[in-house]
């Protein structure tokens, strides 16, 4: 048995460690559909946290249910989303808002690709990287205005989320 490498012993990268705390922060999601929480960082040091969930004041999906709206792409495909809520994201950008914290050349954990609104708001925000736990199956677009934008993407894992 290799004793070298017991888990007790292996100090996490700090992309895995930010990761553990944007998985953590997605517990107190409020929508099922999209579970996922994001932590935003400069300099090894956490900056911001956003979870998935509505604007503050207003029902939560866990209690009175989705809002779904059917999309009609140009190719004819209808896809449903909920749009009750502010994707976690858009919630951590929205804490720095409101803390005055700046996010300049700052790092994002997210557990997928961001989407396209998603996508603008970091481009714009100044975040020079983006850590994705997976692959968002329809992320294309935003892959391709991050490196348009020279934002640096990466990801933790190839499995691609269908979701
Ligand atoms: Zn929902
Ligand atoms: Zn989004």
């Amino acid at each position: 048995m290799d004793t070298t490498n017991t888990p007790t012993e292996v100090r996490p990268s700090w992309d895995e460690y930010f990761m553990g705390l944007a998985r953590a922060v997605a517990l107190r999601a409020t929508c099922s559909r999209g579970r996922s929480g994001c932590v935003i960082v400069r300099d090894k040091q956490l900056l911001v946290t956003g979870y998935v969930g509505s604007p503050k004041g207003l029902p939560h999906c866990n209690d009175v249910g989705h809002q779904i709206k059917k999309t009609i792409h140009e190719d004819g495909h209808i896809t449903e989303h909920c749009v009750r809520t502010v994707h976690a994201e858009q919630n951590a950008i929205c804490q720095a808002a409101r803390c005055g914290v700046v996010l300049e050349n700052s790092t994002l954990y997210c557990r997928m690709t961001p989407c396209r609104v998603c996508a603008m708001l970091i481009i714009n925000c100044g975040i020079r990287r983006v850590v994705c736990e997976y692959r968002y199956h329809a992320g294309e677009e935003s892959e391709q205005m991050f490196k348009e934008a020279n934002v640096q993407l990466e990801f933790f894992n190839e499995e691609v989320l269908n979701y």
